[in-house]
């Protein structure tokens, strides 16, 4: 039994000030919900202020990023340790901004993923084709090379896999319950070759463009556990909805 999860990725979005408000209303509105993991990733300054207002509640705080190496000459960037220091559970790995702004690559990713399960940070690895992808039809080969390199040594512990299609993100456009079942039950199988039943326990999640109005039918979806979650997760009434998609 997969719980669902559903989390916000604000990006570059929300002061200290902006990031207060949006807790004080929002945790009202979801500290009943029940059988849903719920989880926030602010931008870092708003992190230390954020875990003070989540403490004793039942939303889990997720960095955007992280550095792969523990210490040292690296200016502008941010270790593990710091970062389970200030209360993140969770750090977003791999997000396809990353990739496209920041030259990550799925050996960046891979150094990444392995550093934060090292210090037993939860790890959200996002992958997802381009629209030039999907109309080649490569989709399936690209999903694959991302999941076979990122993952290259790691372990199942503690990783949720995020199918983003990266013509669906910040769009609008949301792929439609087959696409996103298709993607997730080849992800399903691509994870069964490398952890065999563990697999089964690994949560996918679907972002691009989710909303309150489609994030029924997406849950409905046999392979789908959970959202990733932008835009619509930066006004807290919104995605009190998405998470309260139960109800
Ligand atoms: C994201 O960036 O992870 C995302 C899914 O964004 P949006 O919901 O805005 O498409």
């Amino acid at each position: 039994m997969r719980t669902p999860f559903i989390s916000a990725n604000w990006k570059m979005n929300k002061t200290v000030d902006e990031t207060v408000l949006f807790m004080k209303e929002f945790i009202p509105l979801v500290k009943d919900t029940k059988g849903v993991d719920i989880v926030i990733a602010p931008p870092f300054t708003a992190l230390q202020t954020a875990f003070s207002l989540l403490k004793d509640t039942n939303i889990s705080l997720s960095a955007q990023n992280v550095f792969y190496e523990e210490k040292g000459a690296y200016t502008g960037e941010i270790s593990p340790s710091m970062l389970t220091e200030i209360g993140c559970s969770y750090v977003i790995i791999g997000h396809s901004e990353r990739r496209q702004y920041f030259n990550e690559t799925d050996e960046i990713v891979n150094k990444k993923i392995k550093i934060a399960q090292k210090y037993g940070l939860a790890i959200i690895m996002c992958i997802g084709e381009s629209l030039a992808e999907r109309e080649a039809g490569k989709t399936m080969d690209i999903l694959k090379k991302q999941l076979i390199n990122g993952l290259k040594h790691i372990s199942a512990e503690n990783i949720i896999i995020a199918y983003e299609p990266i013509w669906a993100i910040g769009t609008g456009k949301t792929a439609t319950t087959e696409q996103a079942q298709e993607a997730h039950n080849f992800i399903r199988g691509e994870l069964r070759s490398l952890y065999g039943k563990t697999a089964e326990e690994i949560r996918i999640l679907y972002g691009g463009s989710v909303t309150p109005d489609n994030i029924k039918a997406l849950m409905s979806c046999q392979d789908v556990d959970g959202a990733l979650v932008g835009g619509a997760s930066l006004k807290a009434d919104n995605f009190a909805k998405i998470v309260n998609f139960k109800k």
